[in-house]
């Protein structure tokens, strides 16, 4: 196979995977079949996985329930020295991490390397804490309750945060006492064969993390729909989540669903304007907006409207679109091409729809080859239209209007989503009453920075369940009342 990326960047050892890792070895896949991974800053192949298929997940099902018992009877500190292995092997490996990331999702270094990566080592370090616990018991009445882990764990997540939303499932699945079974997205799947280089080398006990690469059509269904698999830990769009919880209905079986958002960012008349500007502007672009949390509402007050977006219109004016390896490059690539269609789509709809573009848009200067599309802002967006109501999963920010705090509130509300959110004013009271009046899993006041310990997950169609800190701990194990 041709492959396009200089070995510099990627070494062949990293890109160029044929094994599944299944009971604690390289295995070989049932089928033959393979995924091709792509280089979205300029389109060319640099990689290749094997395509799982459902065999393979009943063989790495099969292993993940043989190990549970012995994985779940191991003492809390067990369990905790054996995510501080995986931690320092991990870490050893965060330059290759970053730039596997840099190259197959099309994030920029520095962001690879201080989110994409240092984020999940932190995620891993707390839960080497979090593990070495013991499990939280209460006494009720004449009960004892008691926590234990659910068993085997289907994790499937997404390609916007290829390390960081695998972490989030497993870290706490181990340090619960579950196993798992891990189908990464297709399209960053390089990223897990170095997590699982890490889990090889920390010795993990065979068959408690399992590897099986392939679509969603196949792998991923094969593992929502197995009988023996106890609890779905799903992070992907709102369409999939729909369908996993069907998969999982026929067995009952446990879904824990991180989807979707469309998260309002409230300035408030008092607000410091150009640092709640700044700041929004950037969470609402990083990641080339390929983030569920992203704050792709703001919403100002009439009177500040216009001075409002012309600091928006300044401050994207400064973000540079380009190589991801570039040190001046702000903005890399939409992940695929079908996603930067996608994003054009929802831009040209909005302007059929009457908004009034602001910044970027169809005309605006990007790379030729890739997936790129400019930063785009969008003014005057109706609380029902499409750019409002939908996620777009890309650079695209909607600024809206309102007149009083009580209208602020409901077109945040005015959402079938309800992942996260923003308030800004220079009275702190007022914004957390409003940060308790919006309907969401979460809300940062004032750019309040992101707290790996705190509940991460959402209201309404954002998903069920909870991840991060003792809450997500708590998704990984059943509760049991013994009366005496
Ligand atoms: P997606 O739903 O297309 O895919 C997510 C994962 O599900 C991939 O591994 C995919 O292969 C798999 N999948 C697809 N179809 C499946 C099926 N029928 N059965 C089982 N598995 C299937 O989502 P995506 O495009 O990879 O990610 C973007 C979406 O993820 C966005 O909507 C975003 O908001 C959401 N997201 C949410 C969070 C969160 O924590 N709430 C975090 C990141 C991304």
């Amino acid at each position: 196979m041709d492959l396009a990326a200089p070995p510099s960047l990627l070494p062949d050892a990293l890109r160029l995977r044929r094994h599944l890792h299944i009971g604690g070895e390289w295995t070989s896949p049932a089928g033959t079949d393979v995924i091709d991974v792509e280089n979205p800053s300029t389109g060319e192949l640099i990689g290749q996985v094997p395509a799982g298929t459902a065999a393979d997940v009943d063989a790495a099902v099969a292993a993940a329930r043989a190990a549970f018992p012995g994985w779940a009877a191991a003492a809390p500190a067990e369990r905790s020295a054996h995510l501080d292995r995986l931690h320092t092997a991990l870490a050893t490996r965060a330059d290759d991490l970053a730039r596997t990331i840099a190259v197959e999702l099309g994030a920029p270094l520095k962001l690879a390397t201080r989110v994409q990566v240092a984020l999940p080592l932190i995620v891993l370090r707390d839960h080497v804490a979090l593990a070495a616990r013991p499990p939280v018991e209460e006494t009720i009445g004449n009960s004892l309750v008691v926590r234990e882990p659910i068993g085997v764990v289907g994790a499937i997540t997404p390609w916007n945060y290829p390390l960081h939303q695998v972490m989030a499932k497993v870290a706490p699945a181990l340090a619960a006492g579950c196993t798992v079974v891990l189908k990464p997205s297709e399209l960053t799947p390089l990223t897990a064969y170095l997590l699982f280089d890490a889990v090889t080398e920390a010795g993990l006990p065979p068959g408690v993390l399992n590897l099986v690469p392939g679509t969603g059509a196949a792998v991923g269904e094969a593992l929502a729909g197995h009988p023996d698999v106890d609890l779905v830990s799903f992070t992907g769009s709102t369409a999939t989540g729909t369908r996993i919880m069907r998969l999982a209905a026929d067995r009952i079986a446990r879904v824990a669903l991180e989807l979707g958002g469309k998260s309002a960012n409230v300035i408030l008349p008092d607000a410091d304007l150009p640092t709640a500007v700044k700041v929004g502007v950037g969470n609402a672009l990083m990641n080339s907006g390929q983030t569920c949390t992203a704050w792709t509402r703001m919403l100002v007050h009439r009177d500040r409207y216009a001075e409002a977006l012309d600091l928006v219109a300044t401050a994207v004016a400064g973000y540079r679109v380009g190589d991801p390896f570039d040190s001046a490059t702000r903005l890399g690539p939409l992940v695929s091409a079908a996603q930067a269609t996608r994003v054009r789509g929802h831009v040209e709809r909005a302007l059929a729809d009457g908004a009034r573009l602001v910044a970027g848009g169809p005309g605006a200067p990007v790379p030729a080859r890739g997936h790129f599309v400019a930063p785009t802002v969008f003014a005057d967006v109706h609380p029902d239209s499409a750019l409002a109501q939908e996620e777009v999963f890309g650079p695209v920010l909607a600024v809206l209007p309102f007149d009083d705090t009580d209208e602020a509130v409901a077109i945040a509300n005015n959402s079938r989503y309800g992942l996260a959110g923003a308030v800004w004013s220079t009275d702190t009271e007022a914004a957390l009453a409003v940060a308790r009046r919006l309907r969401t899993g979460a809300v940062d006041i004032n750019g309040a920075s992101f707290n790996p310990l705190a509940p991460f997950g959402g209201y309404k169609q954002s998903g069920l369940g909870r991840e991060l800190g003792v809450h997500g701990l708590a998704e990984f194990c059943e509760l049991k009342a013994i009366q005496r």
